[in-house]
């Protein structure tokens, strides 16, 4: 079906519209795609594990070849997909897909405010990534006065969970571990390891929603990453090729490293008191001070702080914190030249802990943040 030239101006319109009002959409601003570029560019002329990137030519097309871990070869169509997943979860914004780009809208503008933090998994993954507890898929704290390293640890649980979901190991049983059952495998994390995001993912227990559906299958350990909502909001298309779903994942740490270095997200360095708008989008290679909370802020400033990203003095010194182009750089480095076995994706998971979500000394507890 297509759609009427005027609808989708009407839509645009709302869209832009809807900026300030709601979180950061990437309609009003690619910059997650362009540094997921960045980083792509330099790994793939670096000859040994960037340190730093230079500049990305305007001409250059990318074409970079992860065919060694079966995702293929990734140019900018699979990077916007990828990386934008944190704010579309569920793959409904599309010009192509007026009907979700319409339902997109209203729960991030108006409905997902309604449920505020107390979205969680069972009330749906839009509204649970962007207001409620799965809020650390952007680096941000979903509630006031919680401890730095209790929201650390959940960031690098949701790493070492989409780490695992790109490696794609098999079990015992000889089921791939995107087949694996949701359930089985977060009670698992639950009762074993006591994985601090194993509670989220399974909110109510065994006999509740996403255990227990009403229409198709329960989920899998890689429905997270595999849905496709278009016209029909109850039974959206699920894709579990397992290229879409680990490339959802790799794109999902990517946005997250750079969503770090967002002022407005988690603080670093001296911000951002007294920081006019216009400067907030500086970042900083510093360690983080404080995990943000979005409820509480001035949403301008939050967007102020997600707009156009420009590095802070800090990153042209050796502060021992990755600039995140260079962070995201030595993830793809790292992949195309180790892949997934056992010891490269540990050294991934060890950088991403001690060079860029590194802790301050003296970090204070989630708050909205000075500035904001
Ligand atoms: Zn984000």
């Amino acid at each position: 079906m297509r759609s009427s030239p005027l609808l989708l101006i009407a839509l645009v319109a709302a869209l832009f519209s809807q900026q300030s009002a709601s979180r950061t959409i990437w309609l009003a601003g690619d910059h997650h795609e362009s540094m997921t570029l960045d980083s792509l560019y330099c790994a793939e002329i670096s000859p040994t594990t960037p340190m730093a990137c230079g500049t990305r030519p305007d001409d250059w097309t990318p074409a970079f070849d992860l065919s060694n871990i079966d995702l293929g070869v990734w140019n900018e169509d699979r990077v916007k997909d990828a990386v934008r997943y944190p704010d579309d979860p569920v793959s409904e914004l599309r010009f192509s897909n007026p009907v979700g780009l319409v339902r997109w809208l209203w729960n991030v503008g108006i409905g997902c405010k309604r449920m505020g933090k107390d979205a969680d998994i069972q009330t749906g993954l839009r509204c649970s990534t962007h207001y409620g507890n799965l809020q650390f898929m952007h680096a941000m704290s979903s509630d006031v006065r919680t401890d730095a390293t209790q929201t650390k640890s959940k960031i690098m649980a949701w790493i070492d969970f989409s780490l695992a979901v790109l490696q794609n190991h098999p079990n015992a049983d000889g089921i791939l571990f995107i087949q694996d059952i949701h359930c089985n495998y977060w009670t698992g994390q639950k009762d074993n390891n006591g994985n601090p995001i194993a509670d989220l993912m399974v909110p109510n227990g065994e006999d509740e929603f996403p255990c227990v559906v009403n229409k198709g299958s329960p989920w899998f350990v890689g429905s997270l990453f595999a849905f496709r909502c278009n016209v029909n909001i109850y039974s959206c298309d699920v894709d579990m090729t397992p290229q879409h779903v680990r490339s959802n994942a790799l794109g999902a740490i990517l946005h997250l490293i750079q969503d770090s270095y967002s002022q407005g997200h988690a603080l670093r360095g001296n911000c951002c008191a007294n920081v006019p708008d216009h400067a907030l989008a500086a970042y900083e290679c510093a360690p983080i001070t404080q995990f943000n909370v979005y409820g509480p802020q001035d949403k301008g400033r939050h967007g102020a702080a997600d707009d156009v990203p420009v590095a802070g003095e800090s990153c042209a010194q050796n502060s021992g914190v990755l600039d995140p182009v260079v962070a995201g750089a030595q993830v793809f480095w790292l992949l195309k030249h180790g892949g997934v076995a056992e010891e490269n994706i540990a050294s991934i998971a060890g950088m991403l802990n001690t060079q860029v979500f590194r802790l301050s000394d003296t970090a204070l507890p989630s708050g909205k943040g000075a500035g904001f």
